[in-house]
């Protein structure tokens, strides 16, 4: 008997995804009906990218796993049963467009182009920027794009920290894991780039305190989510001087409402959570290889722990 397979998301993704995934499904050797309208009762499997509209899944006795679209799961986590497997995004095509844009945005702050592209006085400034291996990086965060944007700045030479929950060893990244570690990890640190999920334990993980660790001037980076930090100690510490420039991805309310001052703070660049997306191609192949496990008795890859909450 053919899966059915409910795929749940907006109908511009649906577009994205309805040649790329059945062909994934076909290679996996998975035989599955995959529908955008079938109830959720009978669905074996969701494929779950919700907009606005939510899906009750409390009475769903077939369904054998839920299949996040997304790398963070916070907003969509609370669907699931917890006696159903839900599993998050780790795609290839979603870390390369990450570590394109930590990349871009350090290298930006590192050689200090902003001087020079925004230059209206015709300013002759010949101070040459320090080697990458003069600047201190420190990413919150060493999943799996926190370690692979790690590892491509410690390539360019940069003196990479980072910190997660469990201890790790990570070529080229000094690593530091648990409460303790926070602030050694952030201090001096003049580059700081959040790759973490939002928790109850990461909840304004850059708050006053951890902000004053940062070297004179420092540059916060954070595309991982708003709620990492506090808003109110950033402006503080951009205001001090504290914090030389902030790039902010997310935020806590997204569209960023027009009179947040982050829009009109001269030292603060607002991009539109654009820094990486989940490209259909090589997601469609971690779902289908989900399946493919699930109906094999494999372990699934890339399952949420539901206590920890990523
Ligand atoms: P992972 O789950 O692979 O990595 C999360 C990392 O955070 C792990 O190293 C984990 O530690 C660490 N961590 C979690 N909780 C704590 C804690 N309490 N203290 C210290 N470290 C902690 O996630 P990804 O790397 O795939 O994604 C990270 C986040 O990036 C996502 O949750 C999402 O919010 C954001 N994101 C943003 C996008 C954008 O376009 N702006 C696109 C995609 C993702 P450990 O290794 O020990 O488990």
């Amino acid at each position: 008997m053919s899966l059915n397979i409910l795929f749940h998301s907006a109908p511009h993704r649906w577009a994205d995804y309805r040649t790329v995934l059945p062909d994934a499904l076909a290679a996996a050797g998975v035989d599955a009906r995959l529908s955008t309208d079938l109830p959720p009762e009978e669905a074996d499997y969701i494929v779950y990218a919700p907009a606005e509209d939510r899906l009750d899944l409390s009475r769903c006795g077939r369904l054998k796993a839920v299949l996040s679209l997304w790398a963070g799961i916070e907003g969509i986590a609370d669907d699931v049963p917890r006696e159903i497997p839900l599993t998050r995004m780790v795609d290839e095509g979603l870390t390369a467009g990450m570590v394109e844009y930590v990349t871009g945005h350090v290298l930006r702050h590192h050689l200090g182009m902003d001087a020079h592209i925004v230059n209206p006085d015709h300013e002759w400034r010949p101070v040459p920027p320090p080697l990458a291996a003069d600047r201190k990086v420190t990413i919150l965060g060493l999943g799996a794009l926190g370690t692979a944007c790690g590892r491509a700045l410690a390539g360019l030479g940069f003196a990479v920290s980072g910190w997660s929950r469990s201890p790790k060893e990570i070529d080229g990244i000094r690593c530091h894991s648990a409460d303790d570690g926070l602030a050694t990890a952030l201090d001096g640190a003049e580059i700081v780039v959040l790759l973490l999920p939002l928790t109850a334990d990461t909840e304004c993980v850059l708050d006053g305190p951890a902000l004053g660790r940062l070297a004179d001037g420092a540059v916060v980076i954070n595309p991982g989510r708003g709620g990492l930090v506090d808003d109110d100690a950033l402006l503080a510490a951009l205001e001090t001087g504290q914090v030389g420039h902030a790039t902010l991805d997310t935020f806590r309310v997204e569209p960023l409402p027009q009179d947040h001052p982050y829009w009109s703070h001269p030292r603060v660049t607002v991009t539109p959570h654009v820094a990486s997306e989940t490209r259909p191609a090589s997601a469609s192949r971690v779902i289908a290889e989900n399946v493919r496990r699930a109906e094999a008795g494999e372990p699934l890859l890339h399952v949420v722990d539901r206590s920890a909450g990523y």
